[in-house]
């Protein structure tokens, strides 16, 4: 099995709502995207799949959250803007975009030390 990754980040605020303590409050994160793209054999170029190809799938995915507020943006003004459920979210949006290849895994780091992931299976 071949995996490929690549990262990009964006800048957005957020609120747990419920959550016990601060992070109930208004509060924005620099967060890291972390996909992970596999195949257990590569294409035609020796590839994975295009690192620039799966890069602009990020982008345009991660455009409709940069540099707002979450909890008003859908589907997190129903479900709550934690890293898990961010990471769940962009795999399901970002799945689609892989073809010859499977979409593995999201992560969402929030900080540089604490990260969530998502993957089916
Ligand atoms: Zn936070």
């Amino acid at each position: 099995m071949y995996e490929v990754s690549v990262e990009k980040t964006f800048a957005a605020a957020h609120r747990i709502v419920g959550y016990p303590g601060d992070c109930a409050n208004i509060h924005g994160h620099t967060w890291k995207v972390v996909i992970t793209i596999g195949n257990d054999k590569l294409n035609e170029q020796g590839m994975v799949v295009d690192f620039r190809y799966a890069k602009r799938a990020l982008d345009q995915v991660l455009a409709n959250y940069d540099h707002k507020y979450l909890n008003e943006v859908s589907p997190f003004d129903k479900t709550n803007p934690t890293a898990e459920n961010i990471a769940y979210f962009l795999y399901q949006q970002l799945k689609g975009f892989f073809h010859d290849c499977r979409l593995k895994r999201v992560t969402v780091w929030e900080s540089e030390t604490s990260s969530a992931s998502f993957q089916e299976g």
